[in-house]
């Protein structure tokens, strides 16, 4: 067996920092994410542990947009969509719009066994209450007065002011590990982009969104009907695994997605330990511990030139 130093990165979504408390506040709560996980995977927590750990975390922090705190739909409903992607065994688990649980995450990590392994919405409710997870109402005070503020002007905003926008709350989480057997996984959860139609379908729990293999593992953030025309996720892995470095797969895919005008972000990391995000989105809230230390992505705003960046 390979025993190698773990590798974590996590990412809060692509939205402003403003309203989230400033740059410090998100930092602060990043980098005690990221040093809580990394610890786990030193003390032999697997990739897909570590992932599933750093998904609950990001979900009950109500500043992002999964779990607690997830944006709300054009019918004032909370429906979260997550997934979870074991590299080693190549296995994708997830489920769309579900509602009235606190971690959907657990649902796609409890679907890794399943044969069925995507579920919607009345079926992902169902195997919650065949797990006897408990109801749980993830919609905070702050995401019933945006809507009601939405609400008064006849829902003219495309989604919940989710990009670019210094008044924005929300972002898509996501975590992609490395442990120290040489696995990789990744997970995304998201509430979605708000105040969409009941039904529509996130890239969080598609492999355009969420995707790891024996090579690489791609967390997405960003509009989801982006991440989907472009494949984001499994494209970068699927480049790395092909022969590209992941520097030059995450830059070739995010130049494609700038000329296609797609707006997102993206996490990464490789069975290297080589760490890269990359968006082209305004920010992208991603802070990673590579083995050594821990870094962050928060004062990376705008530059539409430099589509990615890595550590080693
Ligand atoms: N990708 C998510 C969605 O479109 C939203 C986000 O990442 O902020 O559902």
């Amino acid at each position: 067996m390979n025993s190698q130093k773990p590798r974590l990165i996590i990412h809060g979504g692509a939205s402003s920092l403003d309203d989230k408390g400033g740059l410090s506040q998100v930092r602060d709560c990043l980098h005690e994410i990221v040093n809580q996980v990394y610890t786990s995977l030193l003390a032999g927590l697997s990739a897909k542990e570590a992932v599933v750990l750093g998904c609950e975390l990001l979900e009950n922090e109500p500043r992002f947009n999964s779990g607690t705190g997830s944006v709300l739909q054009s019918d004032g409903q909370v429906r979260m969509s997550a997934s979870l992607m074991d590299g080693t065994r190549g296995r994708f688990s997830g489920v769309i719009n579900v509602s009235w649980l606190k971690n959907p995450i657990y649902l796609a990590n409890a679907l890794q066994d399943s044969d069925d392994r995507v579920l919607s919405d009345y079926g992902a409710a169902h195997l919650a209450r065949e797990l006897q997870i408990p109801i749980y109402d993830p919609a905070t005070d702050f995401r019933i007065a945006e809507w009601m503020e939405e609400r008064k002007d006849n829902f003219q905003s495309k989604m919940a002011r989710l990009y670019a926008d210094p008044e924005a709350r929300r972002g898509t989480i996501g975590v992609v590990a490395l442990d120290d057997q040489g696995n990789i996984a990744a997970g995304t959860s998201t509430g979605g982009k708000g105040l969409e139609k009941i039904g529509r379908v996130s890239d969080s729990a598609t492999p355009a969104g969420n995707y790891a293999n024996r090579n690489a593992g791609v967390s997405c953030t960003g509009v989801g009907e982006d991440i989907i025309e472009e494949c984001f996720a499994a494209k970068v892995v699927i480049r790395k695994s092909d022969g590209l470095s992941l520097i030059e797969a995450m830059q070739r895919s995010m130049q494609e997605a700038l000329s296609n005008n797609r707006d997102l972000g993206a996490i990464a990391l490789d069975n290297t330990g080589t760490i890269v995000w990359g968006k082209t989105s305004e920010i992208l809230l991603a802070a990673y511990h590579n083995g050594k230390e821990i870094g962050d992505t928060l004062e990376w705003v705008g530059d539409a030139q430099q589509l990615s960046g890595f550590c080693q």
